[in-house]
């Protein structure tokens, strides 16, 4: 395979570089968009797949790279994604993760571009009423993430009554680990995520890890997740643009292992992978948490005949800490 040209927007990100990486094995032409404010240069390590700094509401320049390139479709990761944050400033939000986008679409039809792969998340649901979470819940996101996220959503519903554009949303849960080999992995900056920053702990670049909550209705009282390898996430990727270019629907799909794992038993794990003890502390939930998020992931199996091919959380972390232990300390140089 394939020959074929592929827009992957945001492809310098954490997600989206290891998609990018597949894709390039997979013999895709890859042009990645992304402006940089996120994501490393470094990301982007194999040779053929050429990188474009620019935004994804940047219509001049859009209209330059659908006019020099045939994409069969887009992949689009570039998004803000600090839940937090979009709290204190939900305008930047829906500028960046909803807006922006709009120009992208409207080049898309100009150009007669029909195929839309989208990274939507389980923010979309909010607090969840029944478990394991299925597509069709309930979507009532109590963040302004999540609600420009769902929003992009309903925008690429109208478009594909409007103008036929096929879209598969990809609502990912926690996307974890970093590449097998060691070679790419997860650099934020600020990090919020439970497992670089439980190996963080470890390594004594902050003093310890801050457990939000020991009162939820949970086993041990932290939350449960599902964490996701970020490499199974990627073939997720290429199964919904293989579903698109083979003439496929639009679809909405989980990304999970449908397996849930609360925040101590990484915490335990973590101690397992490294052999170190992680220094903790107990804190307050943390605003907006729910106490248990997990997939159904089995539409993705039924739609896209994809499935994760890591359940257990110890492979995340074992290849966390494989990128994170490298001289570099999991940082891209620049
Ligand atoms: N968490 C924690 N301490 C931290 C960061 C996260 O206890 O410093 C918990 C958080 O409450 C959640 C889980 O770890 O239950 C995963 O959080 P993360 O921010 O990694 O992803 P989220 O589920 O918010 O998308």
């Amino acid at each position: 395979m394939s020959g074929e040209s592929v827009l992957v927007t945001g492809g310098a990100g954490y997600i989206g570089s290891h998609t990018v990486r597949l894709l390039c094995e997979e013999g895709y032409h890859v042009i990645v968009l992304d402006n940089l404010v996120y994501g490393h240069v470094g990301a982007i390590v194999d040779d053929s797949a050429e990188l474009v700094v620019g935004d994804v509401g940047d219509r001049e320049l859009l209209t330059r790279l659908f006019t020099e390139h045939n994409f069969t479709g887009v992949i689009h990761f570039a998004a803000y994604a600090y839940v937090g944050e979009s709290v204190t400033n939900p305008l930047k939000y829906y500028r960046n993760n909803t807006a922006e986008p709009l120009t992208l679409l409207e080049v898309m039809s100009d150009f007669g571009c029909k195929s839309f792969v989208f990274s939507s998340t389980c923010a979309t649901y909010g607090e969840p009423e029944k478990l394991p979470l299925t597509e069709d819940h309930s979507q009532k996101p109590v963040s302004p993430y999540g609600k420009s996220k769902l929003m992009v959503e309903w925008i690429l519903d109208d478009c594909d009554v409007a103008w036929d554009l096929k879209s598969v949303a990809l609502r990912y849960f926690n996307a974890s680990g970093c590449s097998t080999d060691g070679l790419i992995g997860e650099d934020h900056s600020p990090e919020t995520h439970l497992i670089p920053l439980v190996l963080q702990a470890v390594k004594g670049e902050i003093p310890e890890i801050t457990v939000f909550g020991t009162d939820y209705p949970t086993d041990d009282g932290t939350c449960i997740r599902d964490y996701i390898h970020v490499e199974d996430l990627a073939t997720a990727h290429l199964a919904a643009l293989r579903h698109l270019a083979g003439g496929g629907d639009s679809l909405r799909c989980n990304l999970g292992t449908g397996v849930g794992i609360s925040v101590k038993q990484i915490i335990d794990i973590a101690e397992e992978v490294t052999g170190q003890k992680v220094p903790v502390k107990y804190g307050d939930r943390r605003p907006g948490d729910p106490g248990h998020l997990v997939a159904d992931p089995g539409n993705a199996k039924k739609l896209l005949d994809w499935e994760a091919s890591r359940k257990d959380p110890r492979s995340m972390i074992e290849t966390a800490w494989k990128w994170m232990s490298q001289p570099h300390g999991g940082h891209f140089p620049g």
